[in-house]
């Protein structure tokens, strides 16, 4: 990566832990926000062996519109159009009821950019992961089954994008459901 792009990164990083800096995870720990969108460009590089320097910022970005007070204009004037673009492809429209959001989600999956599905793949990873060791208090063994499932109908859409991270997200989903459903069977 060349310098330029190694700071235009650090710059993302520090926009969003400035956006982020009042919010925490679900997690019991309460886990600072940063750690997600760090986790999500991380995922990226390490297992999708992804390079792209626009689809990195955005992912340091990706939850900035949705969760704080960020404005289009601001990421387009700070990180260019490109960057935006990926960053609006994967912010859901938080005016329309959450149950709606969701089924959006499936149903938009399919027709987004190549870029925008690399960074959906990735976040979906992270809340896995996150869903599977640091879950959200209070979420019980069936709401974290559904969870998977809906993130399961998401990846249908999603494929070819990255075979790398279409692959470890099928893992992920499928020793998951193996573990939770174990535990819901050792505790019936
Ligand atoms: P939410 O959207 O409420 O929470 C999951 C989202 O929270 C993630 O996508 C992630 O988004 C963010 N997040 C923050 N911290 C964590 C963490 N530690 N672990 C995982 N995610 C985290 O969940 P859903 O509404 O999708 O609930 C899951 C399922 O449960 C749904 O199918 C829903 O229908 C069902 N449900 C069940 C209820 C029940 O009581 N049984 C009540 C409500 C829903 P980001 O990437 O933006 O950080
Ligand atoms: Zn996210």
């Amino acid at each position: 990566m060349k310098t330029e792009e190694i700071l235009r990164l650090l710059k993302a990083l520090s926009f969003a832990a400035d956006k982020h800096r009042f919010q925490k995870r679900k997690d019991a720990a309460g886990t600072p926000y940063i750690n997600h969108p760090i986790n999500v460009a991380l995922m990226l590089m390490e297992v999708g062996k992804e390079t792209d320097a626009d689809l990195l910022v955005a992912a340091m970005l990706h939850d900035t519109i949705e969760d704080t007070e960020t404005s289009p204009e601001e990421i387009r004037a700070l990180f260019g159009q490109e960057v935006l673009d990926i960053v609006l492809e994967v912010t859901d429209d938080k005016s329309l009821p959450k149950e709606e959001r969701k089924k959006l989600q499936v149903t938009h999956a399919s027709h987004k950019s190549a870029a925008a599905k690399k960074l959906k793949l990735a976040d979906k990873i992270c809340n896995i992961a996150d869903i599977l060791h640091h879950p959200p208090s209070g979420w019980s063994t069936e709401r974290k089954l559904q969870y998977l499932s809906w993130a399961g109908e998401v990846l249908v859409g999603l494929k070819d994008a990255n075979p790398l991270l279409e692959n470890h997200m099928k893992e992920m989903l499928r020793k998951g459901k193996e573990f939770f459903k174990t535990y819901e069977n050792l505790h019936a």
